[in-house]
């Protein structure tokens, strides 16, 4: 069985950064990739809040930088998914892909989260074919067009403006009669001509036939419902941790994030290690998970050098 000091889940900025500090302490570390290769920026265009890059700078870039970083300083890394780990016993076990096992003196955490749906059958029907939860990656499609964003927090708004410079309107869907979103985002969106808001509303369909969504039919908190027309459905209710396989084993707190000591990426095992939003519900930013990263590296090194001979 293949063994290794240093294992990372994970290939956005938290799993590189943990590995490029890996890789420069000598600890040889392998890392997979996940479902995402490159993580959720991917999912992106332009980064314009990572700090050194002042006219901003391609998501896919600079995560294809920071992946051949950490590759020129000897990280391994590869394509694959955990699929069962075990981290009951040390050296942890991991599984990759239902096939391959690895042997790992410590495991750096770094899977990051996911984007939520609302659980509709008609919502899951039209993925890919109208719904999506990433407008900057699918916005394209919707030029002069009609669609909507589920969600008042600062995501649902920066989605909202960034679907209006390209679409001919865009309804926004706000269960409550406020939004979650910060003040200065509230306020650009509330400022769009082609914006509108429908308070106090729920998803209860996604409308659509062969060629996919044509519209949604909301229920209003007054019992009343209300059928837009709409080409695109974009969901933007926030996150879910990819964390479900490490629940036998760590801590998680109520929504399913890895709980991590203060000031450490320390979990529930000594030895394992989270970074990045998997364990992160507040920041969610590049740079915070790629200095979580780093911390996760460095609390790894420390881990070896006092328990591994
Ligand atoms: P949030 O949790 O902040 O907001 C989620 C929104 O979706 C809320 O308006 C919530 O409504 C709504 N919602 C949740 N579930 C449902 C549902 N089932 N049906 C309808 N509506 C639902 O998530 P975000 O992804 O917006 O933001 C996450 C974090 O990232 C925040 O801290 C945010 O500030 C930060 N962020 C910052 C950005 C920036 O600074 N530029 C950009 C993007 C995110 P309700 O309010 O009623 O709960």
């Amino acid at each position: 069985m293949e063994h290794v000091k240093t294992l990372i889940l994970g290939g956005g900025p938290a799993g590189f950064t943990a590995a490029i500090y890996a890789a420069r302490a000598n600890l040889s570390p392998l890392v997979y990739e996940g479902i995402q290769p490159g993580g959720q920026l991917t999912t992106t265009t332009i980064v314009e809040n990572f700090p050194g890059w002042p006219d901003g700078v391609d998501a896919n870039t600079l995560m294809d930088n920071m992946r051949n970083q950490a590759r020129n300083f000897g990280a391994d890394i590869r394509q694959g998914v955990a699929t069962a780990v075990e981290l009951g016993r040390r050296p942890f076990r991991i599984t990759i892909d239902a096939e391959k096992e690895i042997e790992a003196d410590t495991l750096i955490i770094a899977t990051g989260a996911q984007a939520r749906y609302l659980g509709l059958p008609s919502e899951e029907k039209f993925k890919g074919a109208g719904v999506s939860a990433c407008a900057t990656c699918d916005g394209f499609f919707y030029r002069k067009r009609t669609v909507a964003v589920v969600g008042g927090g600062d995501t649902a708004c920066e989605e909202a403006l960034y679907l209006s410079s390209l679409a001919k309107k865009v309804y926004m869907i706000v269960r409550r009669d406020v939004f979650r979103a910060s003040k200065v985002m509230q306020n650009k969106v509330l400022a769009k001509e082609n914006i509108e808001v429908l308070w106090n509303c729920n998803t209860q369909e996604v409308l659509g036939d062969e060629n996919g969504v044509t519209g949604a039919r909301l229920l209003r908190k007054d019992g009343t419902t209300l059928d837009i027309a709409i080409d695109g459905f974009f969901l933007a209710i926030g996150h879910t941790p990819a964390s479900a396989l490490f629940a036998p084993w760590l801590k998680l707190d109520e929504a399913g994030y890895i709980v991590t000591g203060a000031k450490s990426s320390e979990t529930s095992i000594p030895g394992v290690f989270a970074a990045g939003d998997v364990q992160d519900p507040r920041y969610r930013q590049a740079v915070t998970a790629a200095a979580s990263g780093c911390m996760a590296a460095r609390d790894a090194e420390k881990f070896l050098l006092e328990n591994v001979n």
